[in-house]
């Protein structure tokens, strides 16, 4: 198989690959070298008409195939994942600037073993009975909701793309998916796997266009009975505002402004190691990525002190570059966005330490989006620079004298989807941990994940969780059934 991004991409319905109704395509831009390099579909309602249409017409026999079909067709897609690993982390790097050494050491492992764990969970997933003595016994029955809507980011474009589409077809529905306009690449490469490892036609349909067009239009659709989203609260809330008189079932999975809390008493190197990578990975592009660094007094300078010096040293350039541990950041609307924030952090008072400012690339790069890492201290936990998602390689750090002020300043933000606490003391990490208003809280560690676990935030992060059961079980329908013995 010769997976490459043609010059137009196209839709994926029916098992076809196919023009979108509307006939019109945008741009997709390399954000590192600032090329446009292939045209993507910009679909309509009429697209998602047709979409629907072939999910309904594949649902009645794939919602009743076994669970083990189901775990072959899955995990072969997961091997033609793992077979055309080059070809998809170029595409994954070309579309978001990420460098290309990540998107092959995480984002397409991540996407075939996304696969493979709801391949393998569908035949393992059970129900529950309730048995009332010798009166009666329920059992609960768990059926696909239909056909569902998986919508997607840029950040992890087939990582997250995957972890929804994964379940959603495991657990028997049919789907219809769009992923970010910003980074459809690998969203039509996985369309062609999908033809090629034998996916029945219509149980997957994929379409390209804008989250206000066709991300609008599955939303809004009568048939399509849950929606699974990862993105920004602020769509996550027009959409809610859609679906949610319409009694869809509703996943939001949303923004972030993670703190790192770090007491004097933590384990200093692994700890500095951690919140470089917490702080910087991907551009500072991940939802789970640390923003507001809570350090503990008395280890505040030691502490930004290395840690400036360890940010300096991380190489910003070409993407493509073995060497380079930051890429560009994803789109020139959000180059401009992270940069205002910077602006923002300034006229609050704050004073960079770090970067604070684009850097000019170099080569095919000359017209890349690259920012420096960024590193700010003396705002307070209320101004906007500590309440807004910036969503770039910009991180502030704050001091805290107690365990209360850390938990207050932790809190004081209106997100809730991570956090990582540094400790040595057992007692006062799990102390933290119940109380930081947090869906995932990382004791000495960060991104460490198990995919059985329940995935999710509080607050505006989101609502709902995913991961392990909690998707099987989102993508389901219940049903109880009560038998008079
Ligand atoms: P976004 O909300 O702009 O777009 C996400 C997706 O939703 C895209 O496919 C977009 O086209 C679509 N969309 C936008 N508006 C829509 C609407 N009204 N109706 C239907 N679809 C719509 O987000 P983004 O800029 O692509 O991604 C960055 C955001 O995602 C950040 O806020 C980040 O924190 C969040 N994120 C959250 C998680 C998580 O697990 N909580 C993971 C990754 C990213």
């Amino acid at each position: 198989m010769n997976l490459s991004v043609p010059a137009t991409l196209a839709n994926y319905i029916g098992g076809a690959l196919a023009a979108p109704a509307t006939g019109k395509y945008m741009d997709n831009t390399n954000p590192a070298t600032g090329a446009v390099y292939c045209q993507i579909p910009d679909s309509g309602e009429k697209d998602v008409e047709t979409a629907v249409e072939a999910a309904e017409a594949a649902l009645p026999e794939w919602s009743v195939t076994s669970a083990e079909a189901r775990f072959t067709v899955l995990n072969r897609i997961a091997d033609l994942i793992d077979n055309n690993i080059d070809a998809l982390a170029l595409a994954e790097t070309n579309d978001n600037g990420k460098p290309l050494w990540l998107s092959k050491r995480v984002d397409i492992p991540r996407a075939s073993a996304n696969f493979r764990f709801f391949a393998t969970g569908i035949m393992h997933f059970s129900t529950e009975s309730h048995s009332m003595e010798d009166k009666a016994i329920n059992y609960t029955l768990r059926q696909p909701v239909g056909v569902v809507g998986c919508i997607s980011p840029w950040n992890l474009p087939l990582y997250l793309f995957t972890w929804k589409i994964a379940p959603a077809l495991a657990a028997g529905n049919c789907v219809v998916a769009k992923p970010s306009e910003v980074t459809p690449a690998t969203a039509y490469l996985l369309s062609v796997i999908c033809r090629e490892a034998g996916l029945p036609a219509g149980v997957l349909n994929i379409i390209h266009g804008t989250g206000q067009d066709c991300g609008a239009a599955i939303v809004a659709h009568e048939r399509i009975k849950a929606i699974s989203f990862t993105g920004s609260t602020k769509a996550g809330k027009q959409i809610a505002a859609v679906a949610a008189p319409m009694f869809k079932k509703l996943s939001l999975e949303l923004g972030g402004k993670n703190p790192n809390i770090i007491f004097a008493d933590c384990n200093w190197l692994k700890m500095m190691a951690t919140t470089l990578q917490s702080s910087f990975s991907n551009q500072g592009q991940i939802c789970l990525c640390g923003s507001r660094i809570l350090v503990e007094e008395s280890i505040y300078e030691k502490f930004k002190e290395e840690f400036i010096a360890r940010a300096q040293k991380l190489s910003v350039g070409d993407p493509l570059d073995e060497s380079s541990k930051q890429g560009a950041v994803v789109s020139r609307l959000h180059y401009d966005k992270v940069l205002s924030c910077i602006a923002v952090a300034k006229e609050e008072g704050g004073t960079i330490l770090l970067g604070g400012h684009a850097v000019q690339g170099t080569g095919r790069c000359a017209d890349g989006l690259f920012i420096a890492p960024t590193i700010i201290e003396g705002l307070g936990a209320d101004c906007r620079t500590n309440m807004e998602e910036i969503f770039g390689p910009v991180v502030t750090l704050q001091s805290f004298k107690t365990e209360d002020e850390a938990l207050r300043l932790a809190n004081a933000s209106n997100y809730g989807l991570a956090a990582t606490i540094w400790t040595q003391d057992i007692s006062r990490a799990n102390r933290m941990a119940a109380k930081v208003q947090s869906g995932i809280i990382w004791v000495n560690c960060w991104l460490l994940r198990d995919l059985r676990t329940p995935f999710g935030g509080f607050k505006n992060s989101g609502v709902g969780r995913e991961g392990g059961w909690e998707a099987l079980r989102f993508f389901t329908e219940v049903k109880n059934v009560c038998v008079e013995l």
